[in-house]
């Protein structure tokens, strides 16, 4: 469902220009899931940023479900954003006054949804990730785990075509990092499609394919559970 054909993003800071993805080309195919995995800086969430159509490549093809995705007016981009991309991020990005049923309801209103069918599928979405009993319950009042699950149903009450998540368990201690990658786990078995970033390699591992990532390059597409991997080949 999705391509990159030699994807560059430059970054223009006054006189300077910094090229942070340099030629990547990869494909998505419906229902993979996919880590991208790399050090800080290696150009990460700047690919997530222009395959969410949040940003736009400075040179190279993005084709999204059958969409040329080109430099069309920012509007243009939110309607595809909106409809086709469901976003993960690492400090959650919740509304902190809402509770867990408003915040994960408010894409489908903000979609002209009608708010009794709104509520019905943010109620089914919520219990999807077990949190059924959390509904009421503002973030403040969530652990760092039950917050992620929130913002995992709040991106995912549009049946979007594509499931964006940078860090998703950075901020999350190692047990609740471990419960939110079995739910991604769950989800790619229920057939969404997924793209996970990590600078860990045992998050990436948990994906059934990994990106290396280095310098704005891809270094190396491993099938996970196919390959050794790559850092243990190295001797
Ligand atoms: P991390 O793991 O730390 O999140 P990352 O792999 O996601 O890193 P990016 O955020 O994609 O890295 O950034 C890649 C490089 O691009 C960095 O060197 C960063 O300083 C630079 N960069 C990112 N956004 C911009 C911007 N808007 N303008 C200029 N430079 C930028
Ligand atoms: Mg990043």
């Amino acid at each position: 469902i999705i391509s990159l054909k030699d994807i560059t993003k430059v970054y223009k800071m006054g006189k300077q220009s910094l090229k942070v993805l340099d030629g990547v080309s990869f494909e998505v195919e419906k229902g993979d899931f996919i880590a991208i995995l790399g050090p800080s800086g290696s150009g990460k969430s700047t690919l997530m940023n222009i395959m969410g159509c949040i940003d736009i490549a400075t040179e190279g093809e993005y084709v999204l479900d059958g969409k040329n995705i080109k430099a069309r007016n920012e509007d243009e981009l939110a309607v595809i954003r909106n409809q086709k991309i469901g976003f993960i991020f690492q400090k959650f990005n919740l509304l902190m006054k809402y509770t867990a049923l408003h915040n994960t309801e408010i894409p489908l209103i903000l979609r002209g949804v009608s708010r009794k069918e709104a509520r019905e599928r943010a109620m089914s979405m919520l219990a999807a990730v077990g949190l059924e009993d959390r509904v009421d319950h503002k973030p403040t009042e969530l652990s760092g785990g039950q917050q992620q699950r929130v913002a995992i149903a709040r991106a995912l009450v549009g049946a979007p075509d594509l499931l964006l998540a940078d860090e998703p368990t950075g901020n999350l201690d190692s047990k609740s990092g471990q419960e939110i990658m079995a739910l991604f786990e769950q989800l790619h078995k229920d057939g969404h499609t997924i793209v996970l970033i990590t600078h860990d390699l045992n998050v990436a591992r948990r994906a059934k394919r990994i990106l290396h990532v280095r310098d704005g390059k891809i270094l190396e597409d491993e099938r996970v559970g196919e390959n050794v991997p790559s850092e243990e080949r190295v001797q």
